[in-house]
């Protein structure tokens, strides 16, 4: 099967907001809602009518997730690491103290780790038990990564997953395969796309998709920035 784009739909702007994590990356279509949904739905509404849950402060929590707190913040955090080499240097020593120097931090993303690649080494992020993710700098996690497929042939074959998303590396590239645990949070830093000397650290934010900071994608190139 393909894990790639196009079995994770961007998210559409939502209507009336019922869904937890979990449903918020699915396709919104409340005509034909999931039985997860449904059960979601079913639960938030019994916890409102008994008081046990403020309805703003769930549409508050997931507002902050799906808009707020996403992969924006971890394209920041590598566009950095691209301009700053001192920056990089930290973030790949301690990213958890270099990620809160831009102000990211807090659940999920307690024990972060900066993954380099390099023309020797591309780093894939999976959790093979369920998904962890480190929400503070990429937000919730895609649907597919949490697929029972991605987590075990991100392991098994890690080549043909990447070929799954498009990716296709030199065959003398290794691909090293890290396990998250709610120990310990991924992120990769990508290899800055050649043709971005003197850009900005904007700019250079622009090419950094999330796919790259897990690994199953590479950043774009200066032609396809936005
Ligand atoms: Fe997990």
């Amino acid at each position: 099967m393909r894990f790639g784009p196009r079995v994770d739909p961007a998210p559409k702007p939502t209507g009336p907001k019922s869904a937890s994590a979990d449903v918020s990356d699915q396709d919104h279509d409340h005509s034909e809602l999931s039985e997860v949904a449904l059960r979601v739905r079913a639960l938030e509404t019994l916890l409102v009518e008994k008081g046990y849950v403020d309805p703003a402060a769930l549409d508050e929590l997931i507002e902050t997730y799906e808009h707020k707190v996403g992969p924006r913040n971890g394209a920041r955090v590598v566009a950095r690491a691209w301009s700053d080499p001192e920056f990089r240097m930290r973030l790949l020593n301690d990213a958890t103290s270099a990620i809160a120097e831009l102000g990211y931090g807090g659940r999920q993303g307690e024990h972060m780790v900066a993954l380099e690649n390099t023309p020797e080494r591309h780093n894939l992020v999976v959790c093979t038990l369920c998904s962890c993710y480190p929400w503070p700098v990429l937000g919730l996690p895609p649907v597919w990564y949490k697929s029972a497929p991605y987590r075990s042939r991100a392991v098994n074959d890690p080549r043909g997953v990447l070929a799954d998303f498009d990716v296709r590396l030199p065959a003398d590239t290794a691909i090293r395969v890290w396990d998250s645990t709610a120990e310990t949070r991924f992120i990769v830093l990508p290899m800055r796309p050649s043709g971005t000397d003197g850009w900005s650290e904007d700019q250079l934010a622009a090419l950094v998709t999330r796919d790259c900071m897990i690994g199953t994608g590479l950043p774009k190139q200066p032609g396809e920035a936005a």
